[in-house]
């Protein structure tokens, strides 16, 4: 599949073009945060929303599967890597604008750089965004939020390619926000800008709850670790962190792969865990919560790419 991919680009491309652009065995490990994780077959990065739909037609002439990723700030990669395309929507996709008070921010565009920008432009309402290591793309598809707030109230609207590769927009309710989901999820649309609607706020006010935010996540989180931020949703009635503390799970290593002594919802790479530490790791955090206190633990985080051969095994029930 992988060769009849590659003729089929050469109809389109130059050989130059080609190899420069689309990097064969590219490690996802280094576009990820746990720092985990086997190579893509192929890895592109688009330059405009173009150059996006023109790469994703001559995978769909082919059959060739796509994997979408921002900045891999919440996913696993397993060790066998990803078969097909990954698309990065990296540096190119990164403009911000405001319109009034609405700031409308490419897809790749990092949450930091906006609550930075909304900030310094005297806008409120992203401060809680500023610490969260990911994209507008990935945000905006897991409702990503931190300290009771979350992306599904300032986001306004989104725009995506549809069926056709065609920017069609999402508005207001439709995106369809819960925790950690949004009408994305489960689809294969590509977000790839959106609005945001902020209020206008005193900039020294919001530099204070950032420096806030971050002095707490700071203290509280081990961020001098990889890892992809909380490892479990929080359970209805429950805290992912307390349970997994409070099952004995805290410390527990296996390879490389950790539960954190800091935060036990946090499961951190200590160096040089594999993707395969990692998920069984998950899956014995999983179990000693379920046998001690009756919880069904559901990851936060995406465990993506080829996991072929453990699926009977049952320890990613949940992969995507
Ligand atoms: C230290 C640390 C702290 C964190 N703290 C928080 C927190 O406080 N709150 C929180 O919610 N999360 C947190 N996270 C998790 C993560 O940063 C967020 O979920 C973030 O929104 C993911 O964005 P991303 O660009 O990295 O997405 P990725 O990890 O690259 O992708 C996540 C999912 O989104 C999809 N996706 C990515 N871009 C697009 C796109 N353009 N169109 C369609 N689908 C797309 C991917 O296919 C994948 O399924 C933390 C992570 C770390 C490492």
């Amino acid at each position: 599949m992988l060769t009849t991919f590659q003729t089929e680009l050469a109809k389109h491309w130059s050989e130059a073009d080609k190899r420069a652009r689309v990097l064969a065995m590219e490690p996802m490990a280094e576009h990820t945060t746990f720092r985990v994780g086997g190579p893509a077959d192929l890895f592109f990065e688009p330059e405009n929303v173009s150059d996006l739909a023109d790469i994703l037609a001559v995978a769909r002439t082919v059959n060739f599967p796509v994997t979408i990723l921002g900045n891999g700030s919440n996913v696993v990669v397993a060790d066998l890597g990803i078969r097909g395309l990954v698309i990065s929507l990296g540096d190119a996709f990164s403009d911000i604008t405001r319109a009034g008070n609405l700031l409308i921010a490419k897809a790749g565009a990092k949450l930091s750089r906006i609550a930075a920008v909304a900030a310094l432009e005297g806008l409120g309402g992203l401060a809680f965004a500023s610490g969260i290591p990911g994209t507008v793309g990935g945000a905006v598809m897991m409702n990503a939020g931190a300290y009771d707030r979350c992306m599904a109230e300032v986001v306004c609207e989104s725009r995506f390619l549809d069926n056709d590769l065609i920017e069609a927009i999402v508005t207001g309710e439709a995106h369809h926000f819960d925790y950690r989901t949004s009408c994305y999820k489960g689809t294969a649309r590509i977000i790839t800008e959106t609005t945001f609607r902020l209020k206008p706020q005193a900039q020294t006010e919001i530099y204070a709850e950032m420096a806030d935010l971050a002095a707490r996540r700071r203290t509280s989180q081990p961020l001098e670790f990889p890892s992809a931020g909380s490892a479990f949703k929080r359970p209805a009635g429950y805290y992912a962190g307390k349970l997994i503390a409070d099952s004995g799970m805290k410390g527990y290593r296996i390879g490389g792969a950790e539960v954190s002594e800091k935060h036990a919802g946090f499961i951190i790479n200590r160096g040089l865990a594999t993707a395969s530490d990692v998920a069984l790791l998950f899956y014995r955090v999983r179990e000693a919560v379920k046998a001690q206190f009756g919880v069904q633990l559901e990851p936060e985080v995406r465990f993506i790419g080829d996991w072929d051969g453990w699926q009977e095994a049952e320890v990613i029930p949940w992969r995507f």
